[in-house]
């Protein structure tokens, strides 16, 4: 897998206790996850392993930041990440079969003969996690929903011009904003 042996931590010999690594994560490292709604990642991650006999308990923390589209108008939205998210990881005889029965998804199973534990899957899913549902501008001063007006212009001509009902969340969310805008 190339690059991502970086994200491989070998924590057979560990001794027992805390260790902690870092990693900087930009949009390459997300190019192998396919297509994502963000761009322009900046992010650190620190991951604590603490270490124990027959388990290992990680903390990931997410920092940075990287850029969104609003939900709305499309502008580009900086956001900052700042989260956490703990794993626990057990090493056990049948992981596979274990890990299909665990209904917590903060428990993780691998085989004991196991030397390595890949945290690249853990970083993405974190980071993702850390980005807000729903992402817009922030209102303007003037009272106004802070959004790009030009665009906002550009969305409503287009919409009368096509009323074909559009399967494109963009269009559903101009109408919610429509409603509000109505009561
Ligand atoms: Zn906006």
């Amino acid at each position: 897998m190339g690059h991502r042996r970086e994200f491989e931590i070998p924590f057979v010999g560990l001794k027992p206790g805390i260790h902690e690594y870092s990693y900087q994560v930009t949009d390459r490292f997300f190019e192998s996850f396919g297509p994502q709604d963000f761009t322009g990642v900046n992010a650190q991650v620190k991951v604590s392993l603490d270490r124990k006999s027959s388990f290992m308990m990680l903390k990931f923390e997410i920092g940075g930041n990287l850029v969104v589209s609003c939900d709305r108008c499309g502008n580009d939205l900086p956001l900052d990440l700042w989260d956490e998210f703990r794993v626990t990881v057990k090493m056990v005889e049948e992981p596979e079969l274990m890990n299909d029965q665990e209904e917590d998804p903060d428990v993780y199973y691998i085989g004991r003969n196991e030397s390595h534990i890949d945290v690249a899957a853990w970083i993405y899913e974190f980071v993702n996690l850390s980005i807000p549902m729903q992402k817009t501008c922030a209102p303007g001063s003037s009272g106004g929903d802070g959004c790009n007006p030009a665009a906002m212009d550009i969305l409503k001509k287009m919409e009368v011009k096509d009323q074909e009902p559009s399967s494109n969340p963009i269009w559903k969310d101009l109408e919610k904003f429509r409603d509000l805008e109505k009561e």
